[in-house]
C-alpha cells in the first residue's frame, strides 16, 4: 500500500504538519510525528468531510449522523491503492462547511471570554472544566487546541478549530490547491546555495545568473530582489539569491521550507570547514538533497579528492566511489564546470517530480521584505501554488495589500507569476516577514480582515505565553525519538556522549544527535535547535550570551552538564517521561489596589504591597476575588513620582499593567517570576 509521511501530505494540504496531525489523531489514523507514514488509502478516508475534527472520536457524537457521513468508504483498511497517483484533496480535507447543527467553528487562540460567549457558556464554567484538567487560565487567556478540545468534550459542544486563513476558505473555492488534486503541474525546483565562507557561495551565484541568457538581453543588470531564475536546456531554475544557511534555517524555524534542493559549496584549496558541517547539519535536519559544487578548481592547491574523502566523513558519498551524492568540480571564477552543475541541478530536480498547480489563486512565502522610499512596502514572494496576478488581494502573517505592480529580477513589470516565481510585489499595506506564508484571498476588505485578526492573535499569544515551548517534555510529548545538538569541550568526551547517548532506547523512544561538535554553544546551534525542534545538550560548555538569549527568546532548552553519567541519566528520565519541570513558578509577593488613575492610554492602579515585593520586570496577574482577569507584565512602578525597581511590604505604589486596563478597587496585583530549577527525580 502507498505510504505517505504526514508532512508531505500536509504540505500538500496547505497545512502545518501539526495540523494534520491533529486532523490524523481526530479521524483515529496512528501517526506520531511529522516524518512518521501513513497510508494514503487513510488519507483518502481523511479527505472525506466526515473526517473533519469534528468527528473526533472524544467528541462524542450529539447530533444525529451526517448525512454525509453515510456513503463514505468504511474506515477497514483498503487493500487496493485508490488511484494511479492517489492524491489528498485539500479542500474537502479542511474542517470547513460543517453542515447545519454541526460543530460550532472556534478560531484558533481564542479567550476564555470569547470562547464562552461563541458557545454561549459562562466563562467560570470553561474555568472550572480547565481546572479540572490542571490548567489554570483567566478569562483574557488564549486556549490551546488541546485546551480548546477537551473544554468542549466537557460541556457537550462539537467544536471545529479554525484558523483565520482557514475562515477565508469557508469562503472562497481553493481552486489552485484542487488544481492540484490532478496531480499539477511540473514546476521549477527551488536552489539554495551553502558552504562555508569565502568558498565562493557568492561568486557561484553571481556566475549562473549572468552566464543565464536573460543576462545578455537585459546587458547584465540585475535588482536584488532575494531571488532569481534562470533557464538550463529549457527547464527554468529558481537559485534563492541570499547564501548561507542563516535565511535557509530562519525560514525553517518559521514554518517555511522553500528549498528543494542545496548546492554545498566547498573550495578544493581549503576543503571542509565548520559552516560546510553546519550546512550539512542543515540540509539533513531539512530532508533536501545536496549537489556539491567543489570549487575554486583553478587554483594551483586545489585537491578535489581531499575534499570527496573530507565529505564522505560526513555522510556525503561521491557517486564514483558508489555514493548517492554528485560532486562536480568546478571554478566560479573562470566558469568551468558550471554547465555541469547546472545539468546536475536539472538531473537531480528531475527526480524530485516537483509540481504545482499551474493555475488558480496563489500561494507563496515571502523570501524577504522591507519599506522602499519610493515604493512604500516591498515583499519578494515565491508563487508555490497557482497564479499571483495583478490586483490580486493578499494577505501574508499580519499585513495585507492588493498586487499593485510586480517586478521580476530584471527590473522587469509583470503581470503574472506561476509557480516557483520569485517577483517583488508593491501595494502592501505593511512590510511582510520573511517565512510569512502569503495568501490570494477574495478581495481587499477579506484581506484586511484576516490580517487584523491575526495581528490581533500574535499579539495575544505573546502576551500570554511566558515560558519556553520546547522543554525537553513537551518536546517528548509530541515525539517518538528527542532530536538534541550536543556540544563538548574536547573531541574525546564529545565521543563519549554521542555514543552512550546513541545506546538509549527507551520503549522504542531514540535520542537522534543532528549535530555533535567541539566548543560552546552559540547562536547557530540555537538556531538549528528551534528549526528542527531539537534540544541543546552541552558537556562542559556553556551558551555564550548572545546564544542564551535567542534560546530563551525562542523557547528553546539549553541543558549543560559536568558529568557524563548525570547527563545520560537526565536524557534517559526525559525518555522515560520522568523529568520534573524544568521551569516554575514563584510568587513574588501581592499588592491590593485601593485607588485608581486615569492616564492618557493607561490605568494606574494605587497600590499597597500587602506581601513580599512588587518588582517592576516581574510578570504580573490581576486577581479579583481570587480569580485571574489578567496575565501578563507590569508596564511601570513608581513610588510617589519616582519609577523605582521594586517596592517592599508595607509600601504604597502605583502600578500599570501592560495592554491591561480593567482594573478596579479592592483587585489584587500578585507579582511572580518563572525560574529555572534543576530536574530532579
Ligand atoms: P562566499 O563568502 O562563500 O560568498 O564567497 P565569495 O563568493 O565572496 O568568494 C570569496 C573569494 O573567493 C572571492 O575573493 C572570490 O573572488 C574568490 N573565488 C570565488 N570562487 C573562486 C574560484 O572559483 N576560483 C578562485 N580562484 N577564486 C574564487
Amino acid at each position: 500500500m502507498a505510504k505517505v509521511r504526514v508532512h508531505e501530505a500536509a504540505k500538500k494540504l496547505g497545512i502545518t504538519s501539526k495540523e494534520m496531525l491533529e486532523k490524523l489523531k481526530a479521524a483515529g489514523i496512528e501517526a506520531k510525528t511529522a516524518s512518521s507514514s501513513i497510508d494514503e488509502a487513510a488519507l483518502e478516508r481523511l479527505s472525506a468531510p466526515a473526517a473533519t475534527l469534528a468527528e473526533a472520536p472524544k467528541a462524542a457524537p450529539k447530533q444525529a449522523p451526517k448525512p454525509e457521513q453515510a456513503p463514505k468508504p468504511a474506515p477497514a483498511p483498503k487493500t487496493e491503492a485508490p488511484k494511479p497517483e492517489p492524491k489528498p484533496e485539500p479542500v474537502e480535507a479542511e474542517p470547513v462547511a460543517a453542515p447545519p447543527g454541526g460543530a460550532v467553528h472556534v478560531q484558533r487562540g481564542i479567550t476564555v471570554k470569547d470562547f464562552g460567549t461563541k458557545v454561549g457558556r459562562a466563562p467560570a464554567e470553561i474555568i472550572k472544566s480547565l481546572m479540572s484538567h490542571g490548567s489554570m487560565k483567566s478569562i483574557t487567556q488564549s486556549l490551546t487546541d488541546e485546551e480548546l478540545l477537551v473544554v468542549a468534550d466537557d460541556l457537550g459542544i462539537d467544536v471545529e478549530i479554525v484558523d483565520p486563513m482557514q475562515e477565508e476558505r469557508l469562503e472562497g473555492a481553493e481552486e489552485a490547491e484542487a488544481t492540484s488534486v490532478d496531480g499539477g503541474a511540473p514546476r521549477p525546483p527551488v536552489v539554495t546555495v551553502m558552504g562555508h565562507v569565502d568558498h565562493g557561495k557568492t561568486t557561484v551565484l553571481d556566475r549562473i545568473r549572468s552566464s543565464d541568457v536573460a543576462a545578455a538581453e537585459h546587458g547584465g543588470i540585475t535588482q536584488h530582489i532575494g531571488a532569481y531564475q534562470v533557464t538550463k536546456d529549457g527547464q527554468r531554475i529558481t537559485f534563492i539569491d541570499t547564501p548561507g544557511h542563516e535565511a535557509f534555517t530562519s525560514m525553517r524555524a518559521r514554518g517555511a521550507q522553500v528549498t528543494d534542493l542545496a548546492i554545498l559549496v566547498v573550495a578544493a584549496d581549503d576543503g571542509v570547514m565548520p559552516q560546510t558541517l553546519e550546512a550539512i547539519d542543515h540540509v539533513r535536519a531539512a530532508n533536501v538533497p545536496v549537489v556539491v559544487a567543489v570549487n575554486k578548481m583553478d587554483k594551483p592547491e586545489a585537491d578535489p579528492t581531499r575534499v570527496r574523502a573530507e565529505l564522505s566523513e560526513h555522510g556525503l558519498q561521491p557517486q564514483e566511489w558508489g555514493g548517492d551524492t554528485l560532486f562536480i568540480d568546478m571554478s566560479a571564477l573562470s566558469g568551468e564546470g558550471l554547465d555541469d552543475l547546472l545539468t546536475g541541478v536539472v538531473l537531480l530536480s528531475d527526480d524530485l517530480k516537483l509540481t504545482a498547480a499551474p493555475s488558480g489563486p496563489a500561494r507563496g512565502v515571502v523570501l524577504e521584505a522591507h519599506l522602499d522610499k519610493g515604493r512604500g512596502p516591498v515583499a519578494t514572494v515565491l508563487v508555490q501554488n497557482g497564479v499571483l496576478k495583478i490586483g490580486d488581494a493578499l494577505v501574508a502573517g499580519a499585513s495585507w495589500g492588493k498586487v499593485r505592480a510586480m517586478v521580476d529580477e530584471w527590473g522587469d513589470q509583470i503581470e503574472e507569476a506561476d509557480p516557483a516565481r520569485p517577483v517583488l510585489v508593491l501595494g502592501w499595506n505593511g512590510v511582510p516577514e520573511g517565512g510569512d506564508e502569503v495568501r490570494v484571498v477574495g478581495d481587499e476588505r477579506r484581506a484586511r480582515t484576516v490580517a487584523q485578526e491575526r495581528d490581533a492573535a500574535r499579539r495575544h499569544a505573546e502576551n500570554v505565553t511566558s515560558r519556553p515551548m520546547l522543554t525537553l517534555d513537551q518536546l517528548l510529548a509530541q515525539s517518538e525519538q528527542l532530536d538534541l545538538i550536543i556540544k563538548a569541550d574536547v573531541r574525546g568526551s564529545l565521543e563519549a556522549v554521542t555514543s552512550e547517548l546513541g545506546k538509549l532506547d527507551v520503549g522504542g523512544i531514540k535520542v537522534n544527535v543532528i549535530r555533535s561538535a567541539v566548543g560552546a554553544i552559540v547562536e547557530s546551534d540555537v538556531v538549528l535547535a528551534k528549526a528542527s525542534g531539537a534540544v541543546v545538550v552541552g558537556f562542559n560548555v556553556r551558551p555564550d550570551a548572545k546564544s542564551r538569549e535567542l534560546a530563551e527568546r525562542d523557547g528553546v532548552d539549553i541543558r549543560t552538564y559536568r558529568i557524563i553519567y548525570e547527563l545520560i541519566e537526565e536524557i534517559e528520565r526525559a525518555l522515560k517521561g520522568m523529568l520534573a519541570p524544568v521551569f516554575r513558578e514563584r510568587v513574588l509577593g501581592q499588592a491590593e489596589v485601593r485607588e485608581t488613575f486615569k492616564i492618557p492610554r493607561a490605568v494606574v492602579a494605587g497600590c499597597y504591597v500587602t506581601s513580599g515585593e512588587i518588582r517592576r520586570n516581574a510578570s504580573a496577574r490581576l486577581l479579583r476575588d481570587g480569580v485571574v482577569v489578567f496575565e501578563g507584565k507590569i508596564a511601570s512602578l513608581r513610588h510617589h513620582d519616582d519609577d523605582v525597581r521594586e517596592m517592599a511590604q508595607g509600601f504604597e505604589c502605583g502600578i500599570a499593567l501592560e495592554n491591561f486596563n480593567d482594573i478596579k478597587i479592592g483587585d489584587v496585583i500578585e507579582a511572580f517570576e518563572t525560574v529555572e530549577v534543576a530536574a530532579t527525580v
